[in-house]
């Protein structure tokens, strides 16, 4: 592990754990600060060395309920508050983030194993996720005018109702931001449920909202574990929408669990996304590409391109090149800006990874680099490769979600596009060519919601994020988002020219007659 030296992102370490994790953190419900009701808490750890961070106030279905009952309350004022007004409160929301983005990035450092050089970014992303939905606020109710004979129809759309927003751990500040603030845009109240394992940043996100003048209980925030706190969220009658980004398997549940109720969900769930390389391509730039997005945000993350394809011919030569540049990544400490990898987020996670560095041997692939924890504490893996790897192997085909990248050779684009599509996910694909048609066919072919092409993961908020097959439902950003969080109604106005077919103006009504005759009897 790389050793490091004394840096300020430790001293402001220790005087958030001291000012803001030494008391513990609550729920925010209603605009106040409390325990759960029972006064359960667990309690969360640092990826580094396992040691208790902080305690947490443990939600369960009561705190749920009044979490709720606040969300609908608020409800009926927060939708009548204009776009405009709406607009102003999440600039200022953007505002306090990129004032306190250090702080924000220190802490989900700390919280998450994730490594500050790429915190501090997530941060500003989280700003940037409100300024976009912002500036929307006064066009969300905005529909189309659909004019027919003898008629105008338009359309409007009005916010759904307090909505459930569930998040995971991996970025957790940044995802939250990317569901809350178009969420509040649309005019919905929200019910916060951030993971059990990285709590610390959406207790910063609730103080941020509340300072920015959001009305009391238009967010709130309850923390707890899935099968309780969750759950009880996703069952909720006065919950009428989830947006959920998590697991697969998660997903499914909370289909389950939101049937009853009728709740619209929309999933953002996992991922094996393949990145193509063509022995035409740019090869430096995909080398970078691929080392990137399998090796940032120590792998954990949904869009990773954690299968590589590579065609025949330069297979030996461009997984070399993988196996050196991992070999090379500094993993150590995520407080130093130096550090490339951080620790995974939970022991849990980290046995999970640790378990497919066997599990690749076993399937008779080779480990070119890494395959092995770092250091004696905490959950530190290095950066992994495996090559001579098939497509039916569970390491092809399962979301390891570490820094483990997975590399099979294709013989050519058909072989290629097989491979890619095998697999139940589909959230993004990369694609590196310098074969203008064949980009295109093999884009327009490949079984994902998001493709890039001869580039990383480069996120431009009105493009649609989400994927298909078991990787989600919905799609977010720009408009997408409004869709999820508004109903669309119409309304149509007759000019009052068109006919009504009249009813019960024909012929005598034979069971009057017999009635009328009864009575004459
Ligand atoms: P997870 O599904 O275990 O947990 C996510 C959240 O769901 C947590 O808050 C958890 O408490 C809650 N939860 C668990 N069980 C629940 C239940 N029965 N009812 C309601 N809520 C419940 O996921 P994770 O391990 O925290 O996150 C990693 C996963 O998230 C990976 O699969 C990753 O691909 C996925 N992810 C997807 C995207 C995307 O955009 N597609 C983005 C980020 C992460």
């Amino acid at each position: 592990m790389t050793q490091t030296a004394a840096n300020p992102n430790h001293d402001l370490a220790r005087q958030l754990r001291q000012s803001r994790l030494s008391g513990g953190l609550q729920h925010f419900i209603g605009g106040q600060w409390s325990d759960s009701h029972g006064g359960e808490t667990f309690e969360t750890h640092s990826p580094v060395d396992n040691a208790v961070l902080t305690t947490v106030a443990s939600g369960d279905a009561t705190d749920i309920d009044r979490a709720a009952r606040a969300a609908h309350d608020a409800f009926q004022m927060w939708r009548e508050v204009s776009g405009q007004e709406r607009r102003k409160i999440l600039h200022r929301v953007a505002d306090l983030i990129e004032a306190r983005a250090q702080e924000i990035a220190v802490l989900e450092s700390i919280d998450t194993g994730q490594a500050i050089r790429f915190m501090k970014s997530a941060a500003t992303r989280g700003a940037e996720n409100f300024r976009f939905f912002a500036d929307r606020a006064p066009s969300a109710a905005d529909g189309q005018s659909l004019p027919a004979p003898g008629f105008l129809n338009y359309t409007l759309r009005q916010p759904i109702g307090p909505v459930g927003v569930i998040t995971p751990w991996n970025t957790p500040f940044m995802l939250s931001t990317w569901k809350i603030a178009p969420a509040l845009a649309a005019g919905c109240t929200v019910v916060h449920k951030p993971a059990e394992w990285s709590p610390v940043t959406a207790t910063l996100l609730a103080e941020i909202l509340d300072e920015a003048g959001l009305p009391k209980g238009v967010h709130n925030l309850v923390h707890g574990f899935g099968e309780s706190a969750g759950k009880a969220l996703t069952e909720h009658p006065l919950i009428k929408a989830v947006a959920f980004v998590g697991e697969t398997t998660t997903g499914s549940h909370i289909m389950r669990q939101g049937a009853d109720t009728l709740k619209r969900v929309h999933f953002e769930l996992g991922g094996k996304n393949p990145v193509v390389v063509f022995d035409d391509a740019d090869l430096e730039r995909a080398l970078d590409a691929v080392v990137f997005m399998i090796y940032s945000l120590n792998g954990e993350r949904c869009t990773s391109s954690s299968r590589v394809l590579i065609q025949d011919g330069i297979y030996d030569e461009f997984t070399a090149y993988i196996a050196e540049r991992a070999q090379n990544i500094r993993v150590g400490d995520p407080l130093d800006p130096e550090i490339e990898i951080g620790p995974l987020v939970h022991p849990r996670h980290f046995e999970k990874v640790m378990g497919y560095f066997d599990q690749a041997t076993k399937e008779g692939a080779t480990i070119a680099a890494g395959g092995e924890r770092v250091g004696q504490e905490g959950n530190f893996v290095s950066p992994t490769l495996f090559t001579g790897a098939r497509n039916d192997m569970r390491i092809a085909q399962e979301e390891i979600f570490g820094p483990v990248l997975t590399a099979i050779p294709f013989a050519d684009e058909a072989d290629a596009l097989a491979l890619a599509n095998d697999v139940q996910y589909g959230l993004a694909g990369y694609l590196w060519t310098n074969d203008l048609t064949r980009a295109h066919r093999f884009a327009q072919a490949l079984e994902a919601g998001m493709v890039w092409v001869n580039s990383e993961n480069v996120r431009h908020l009105p493009t649609p994020f989400g994927g298909v097959k078991n990787s989600g439902i919905g799609r977010d950003g720009g408009d997408y988002s409004f869709d999820f969080y508004m109903e669309t109604k119409n309304i149509a106005i007759s000019l009052g020219t068109h006919k009504t077919a009249k009813l019960g103006v024909g012929q005598p009504q034979p069971h009057k007659d017999r009635a009328d005759q009864r009575l004459a009897e």
